[in-house]
């Protein structure tokens, strides 16, 4: 016997324990949706505009040439093997030729294949983040970054959106939290949770502080092109002369097949500074430990970005444009409401004005609204912005029209009359 072995007997105890990794893993949203204990209004059906799934109310679906694709190669049996841990050659030049432009030309080198968006966040923070280091997010924002940079050991600190200036970020308030430590800044543009899209002056103004400071932006465009309106998106990269951008995106939300779990990762790096501080090679390191997407996934990307299957996406914005612009005029005269209009993306971010409505917080408003109307919201808390409520523009138009009209008559009933 070892000496592990002699310290060991019958009596002692199983040498399990939790790692601290698991132990700081917290998803603010789905914890909210999967342990809500209130129950709906038994005489109303249920609205959830709660999860930022387009599959949710079936309206909005995958083109169907892709889906006959997939199941040809599933059946082919030609892609049930391995593939580059970054992907295969054909995937990657399909999303590099989609995303470039004369100004931001993208070479499928440039790109790395993931587990969705999620997989690619996780992706660069692992390459690029010590335990310690600091992620710059926005406020209001998607808690993801949070939970996967927690998860890594990595702090956090927030810069501020103004609400009154359509969410746009406080570019003061983004350079003065820059540290030693400051690892990069996100942004995430079309947004979640706002529904904001910048302008191409104000990314060029974030670039100007990205550069000042010398650090590199993480562009969450999750929601590249999802814009209303006919409002143009521009990518940060496209924008950006001298400050190296990594761009993150998926076909969960572009194509409505979150469930396939299709993302990737695009290496921005004009003068190289990620290449020379050996990011890029790390990040091909990183991939060697999962190899994802799944092969027959990654065998029909070239056929999402063909031509038909884009003119079928486009159909997905024009409902989203519709339910937007059917959802506003709706909310925006609600007393106790105040709203921004959605440019993009795929949500409308409400503030509530809690000195006229009875209600504490975002979060007893949201589960009242639950048990009284059947329409369920996430409490904007979850973004890091107490006192609003977040809203999925996923539904069938009518159905998005009810629960406006139910949303009216539960702030109407709730009013404090001073
Ligand atoms: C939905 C979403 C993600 C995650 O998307 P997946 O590609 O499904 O992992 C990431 N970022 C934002 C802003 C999102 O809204």
């Amino acid at each position: 016997m070892n000496s592990f072995q002699e310290t060991r007997d019958q009596t002692s105890k199983w040498n399990v324990s939790c790692s601290q990794r698991a132990k700081n893993t917290f998803n603010p949203i789905r914890n909210f949706v999967q342990n809500m204990a209130v129950k709906p209004n038994p005489e109303k059906s249920p609205i959830r505009l709660s999860v930022g799934d387009p599959t949710e109310f079936g309206n909005l679906v995958i083109p169907r040439q892709a889906v006959n694709q997939l199941s040809e190669n599933i059946l082919s049996g030609k892609y049930n093997g391995y593939t580059m841990s970054f992907g295969t050659l054909e995937a990657r030049k399909a999303i590099a030729d989609y995303f470039s432009s004369r100004e931001c030309p993208i070479q499928p080198q440039d790109v790395l294949l993931t587990c969705g968006t999620a997989g690619a966040i996780e992706l660069i923070l692992s390459a690029i983040g010590d335990e310690g280091k600091v992620l710059l997010v926005p406020k209001p924002g998607f808690p993801l970054f949070q939970t996967i940079a927690s998860s890594l050991g990595m702090k956090t600190k927030s810069y501020r959106l103004k609400q009154e200036d359509n969410w746009q970020v406080d570019l003061t308030d983004l350079a003065s939290q820059v540290d030693v430590d400051t690892v990069a800044i996100i942004v995430n543009n079309p947004s979640n949770p706002c529904g904001s899209v910048y302008t191409k002056q104000h990314l060029q103004d974030i670039l100007n502080v990205a550069e000042k400071c010398k650090v590199p932006i993480i562009a969450d465009e999750v929601y590249a092109n999802m814009c209303f309106d006919g409002i143009p998106f521009y990518s940060v990269a496209s924008q950006s002369r001298n400050v190296p951008v990594i761009s993150l995106g998926s076909i969960s939300k572009l194509f409505a097949a979150p469930g396939w779990r299709l993302g990737w990762l695009i290496v921005h790096d004009r003068h190289h500074i990620l290449l020379n501080a050996g990011v890029v090679q790390c990040l091909h390191q990183l991939t060697m430990r999962m190899l994802v997407p799944s092969s027959p996934i990654q065998s029909v990307v070239p056929t999402l970005f063909s031509e038909p299957c884009r003119k079928e996406q486009s159909l997905i914005i024009e409902q989203l444009e519709h339910n937007a612009n059917t959802a506003y005029p709706l909310l925006k005269n609600i007393p106790g409401l105040r709203c921004t209009k959605p440019q993009g993306a795929l949500y409308m971010f409400i503030h509530l004005d809690l000195n006229i409505l009875s209600f504490e917080n975002d979060v007893e408003f949201t589960e009242s609204l639950w048990k009284e109307e059947s329409v369920f919201v996430i409490p904007g808390s979850c973004f890091g912005w107490n006192g609003a409520v977040r809203i999925v523009l996923n539904a069938p138009g009518p159905i998005i029209t009810e629960a406006c009209h139910r949303i009216q008559s539960f702030c109407e009933r709730h009013l404090c009359l001073a």
